[in-house]
Formats: structure tokens, C-alpha cells, sequence
């Protein structure tokens, strides 16, 4: 039997994406015609994408996947997009290394297997890009002209270039103190870039503002009208995790907080794989990873408490710098139901774990790969991640983006005129 992919309900006119079927309310349940909402008109929670998934049989399914394109389009039956999808103008993200971290794992005493999923390689070097073309699909879909989003920086960068491949504008807004690497990749690509005198939550109230505005209208802002589409693109990392470790699920991952989509999305693929029988279903745990300067997730989770406090971020890990994380409250949920754990680093640690990275196994990994790989050490030493288990740890991004954090202490061992005597004299070659 064939495969069925396509919801296709004649009798309204929803627009074509693929296997969805509706959004539901993550609260209340509650149904909705798909379409550019992302809050629950009765009990105002957050929306999420349900599907019609393949009915097919899962050798039918996984056979199908792994026959698709190099890219996270290969998973397109269980992704809000039309089937299609493929063929149109997009950035074509995702299917990023899996990359076996012996040297990591030697070093921090790791016998389970440790890999880092290092999506650094992603078109515009962040796993940003996944999200972002799951998004310009429904903004197609909708008739948005424009593409928008409040970003922390990578997402500024990855709207800029989806908008311009899918022949969109864009406008995109950013806190005005980012990094030089993150400025520089959102104005390239030659859409509107403002930067908003205020963090990363203030730049948010001022998109919700202008969604409600005349300005705003025709405009397909990613992470607001357009957040439940746009979140299902962070399945795809489950999914490829677990394809390229033979249709295997980790026994645990690492994953870093911004608002928390990312985590709240992988935990939900993991459950669809289990659902279509991709998976062996057992159990697996989720840890989540956040910055000192900027933890109302961890530190909700260390207090015992099931609501987010807002702070005030003070970190260099400013791809994570949300201080009122949306998501919040249900990464708390799956850390818990999961068996895993929410942790913090310092900046310090932060620092010399992106260094630690790029030292075992060559990848350069931004700053919020080093609140990730940090927290992931921290963890293994206070026991907490068990070194004999199978261990994903996530790098979101590149850290060509963030050289300050490294700048100071990554320069040149030496500069010696060109001749061998200077090489000798200056006692080099030897290490
Ligand atoms: C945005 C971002 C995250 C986290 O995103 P959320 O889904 O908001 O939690 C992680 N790493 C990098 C590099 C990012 O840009």
C-alpha cells in the first residue's frame, strides 16, 4: 500500500501543506483550520501542527525517506510542507554530520558512543535554517509577501537568505549589540535589517506589536504568526539523528535553550518516530543547556518549579540570550518526564568548551555549541550523564560567527621573519 502523505480534504479550501491536517491548542486541544495562528482563541496557549502521518508500513516509510533528497525535504511526509516541496526555491537545509566524537569521548571518559550533530554546516551556518524553511513553505502557502522575525541573530541570517531565494522581502529585527559575524550575514543577503535599542525580549514585543499594526499586514513573521510551522523544522535533527545512527534512537541528547522551540520539536519527532515505528520504542532523556548569564530554564528546573521566571540575559552565548523563553515550561516537562536534567554554564566554561571541541575533533562550534558541549561535561562529571550510554550533543551553530569569544586567546603562536634561523631561535615546530 501506498504511502499517504497528502491530507487532502477537498471540502475546504486549506491551503496545500501536505500531511497537516490542523493546529491544535498544546493546552486545551482545541482545533483549528491551518492558517497564520499561533495562540489558542479560547485558552490563548501556543498552537502546534497535527498531522494525518503515512499510514503505510514502516520498511515502506523508511525505504521511502532514505530513496529522498540530501536535505531535510527527504522527510517531507511528516513535515507541514506540499509534497512538492522539493522542486520550489528554498535553502534546502539540514541532513548536517553526525560526526563520531572519539577524541571528545577519550577525553571525557565517554564508552557509550558520543556524537556531535553539527549543524555549523547548515546554508546560512546555523540550525536556524531549518526552522526558516519550513516557515517560507506556509508563508507561500498563505500569500505572505513579506518575511519577518525577531531574532537573536542566526535567524536573522536565515530569513534574509530563504526570503531571497524564494523571491520574498524581508525585515528583520535584532537586538542592536549583537556580534559583528551575526550583523554582517543578516545584511548581506539585502533585506531590511533593524537593529531594536533593547534585548532580545523587547525586539519580541515590538514584532507582537507590529503584527497588530497596519504596517505589519502581509508580513509572515517566522517565530509569531508563523511559529507553528516554523517549529516543526527542528524535528528534522531528531530524525536525522536517529536515521544516521541506523533508525536508532540515542539513549541521550544535549540540546541548548534559547526559548526552547528546538528541544520541545526534538522531543516531538523522537515521539513520531516511535509512533511510525521508525524506532525501536524505549526510553531515551533529554538535557537541556543554558548559560549562566541567562538560565530561567535551568534555574526553574534546580528550584523544582513548573513556571519560568523572566531575567535579565548577561552572557556571551547571545544566540541563547532569551531571558522569557516561550517554551519554557514544557522543556521543563520533557526534562522531567524524560529522566533528564536543565543545566548552566559560566561564560568561562562556555569558552573553553568550544575550544575543547574544536582541539578533539575539529569543529569550530559557536557559542552556544559551547554552552552545550559545557553543560554536557558538567553533567558527565557530576554523574548525572552516564558515560556508558550513547550520547548526542548538538552544535547549532558556527563559531566563524562568534570570534570574539575566542579572539583573545586564539591568535598566532608567533610572527618571525621568513627564515629558518627565526623558526629555531624562537624554539618552534615542537609541538
Ligand atoms: C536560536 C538558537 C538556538 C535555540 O533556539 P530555540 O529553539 O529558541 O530554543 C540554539 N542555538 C543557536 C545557535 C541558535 O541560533
Amino acid at each position: 500500500m501506498a504511502v499517504q502523505t497528502v491530507a487532502g480534504n477537498a471540502t475546504t479550501a486549506s491551503p496545500d501543506l501536505g500531511p497537516a491536517a490542523a493546529l491544535s491548542c498544546r493546552e486545551c486541544g482545541e482545533r483549528f483550520e491551518l492558517g497564520p495562528l499561533f495562540a489558542c482563541a479560547s485558552c490563548f496557549g501556543p498552537l502546534e501542527v497535527a498531522y494525518d502521518l503515512p499510514t503505510g508500513s514502516p520498511e515502506e516509510l523508511r525505504k521511502r525517506i532514505e530513496a529522498g533528497p540530501d536535505n531535510i525535504w527527504r522527510y517531507a511526509p511528516l513535515l507541514p510542507v506540499p509534497a512538492d516541496v522539493a522542486e520550489k526555491p528554498n535553502i534546502n537545509p539540514g541532513f548536517t554530520k553526525l560526526v563520531k566524537a572519539d577524541n571528545l569521548a577519550r577525553e571525557l571518559g565517554v564508552t557509550g558512543g558520543l556524537y556531535v550533530k553539527d549543524d555549523s554546516g547548515n546554508p546560512t551556518h546555523s540550525f536556524k535554517d531549518r526552522v526558516v524553511a519550513i516557515a517560507v513553505e506556509a508563508a507561500r502557502a498563505f500569500g505572505f509577501t513579506t518575511l519577518s522575525c525577531s531574532s537573536t541573530g542566526n535567524l536573522a541570517g536565515a530569513v534574509g537568505a530563504a526570503a531571497a531565494r524564494a523571491g520574498l522581502r524581508s525585515c528583520v529585527f535584532i537586538p542592536h549589540d549583537l556580534e559583528q559575524g551575526k550583523v554582517v550575514m543578516a545584511a548581506v543577503y539585502g533585506g531590511e535589517l533593524v537593529g531594536i535599542e533593547g534585548n532580545y525580549d523587547d525586539v519580541n514585543r515590538f514584532c507582537s506589536e507590529l503584527i497588530g499594526d497596519p504596517l505589519g499586514e502581509g508580513w509572515g513573521f517566522v517565530n509569531v504568526n508563523l511559529r507553528p510551522y516554523y517549529g516543526e523544522g527542528s524535528k528534522t535533527l531528531a530524525y536525522e539523528i536517529c536515521e544516521q545512527l541506523g533508525w536508532r534512537l540515542p539513549d541521550q541528547i544535549v540540546i541548548p535553550i534559547a526559548s526552547g522551540s528546538q528541544l520541545t520539536k526534538i522531543d516531538k519527532g523522537l515521539q513520531e518516530l516511535i509512533k511510525l515505528g521508525l524506532v525501536e520504542d524505549k526510553p531515551y532523556k533529554i538535557f537541556g543547556a543554558q548559560a549562566e548569564g541567562c538560565s530561567p530554564v535551568s534555574a526553574a528546573f534546580k528550584a523544582g518549579h513548573d513556571v519560568v521566571r523572566p531575567q535579565k540575559p548577561n552572557t556571551i552565548a547571545k544566540s541563547l540570550a532569551i531571558g522569557n523563553p516561550a517554551d519554557g515550561p514544557y522543556v521543563l516537562d520533557i526534562a522531567r518526564r524524560t529522566g533528564g536534567a536543565v543545566e548552566d554554564v559560566t561564560d568561562e566554561q562556555v569558552v573553553d568548551a568550544i575550544k575543547l571541541l574544536a582541539r578533539t575533533e575539529g569543529i569550530f562550534g559557536e557559542t552556544a555549541g559551547g554552552v552545550t558541549l559545557g553543560v554536557t561535561k558538567k553533567l558527565i562529571e557530576a554523574g548525572v550523564i552516564d558515560r556508558t550510554l550513547t550520547t548526542v550533543v548538538v552544535n547549532t551553530g558556527d563559531g566563524l560567527k562568534t570570534l570574539d569569544a575566542v579572539s583573545a586567546t586564539s591568535q598566532a603562536t608567533a610572527t618571525i621573519k621568513p627564515s629558518l634561523d627565526a623558526f629555531r631561535a624562537a624554539g618552534l615546530g615542537t609541538a
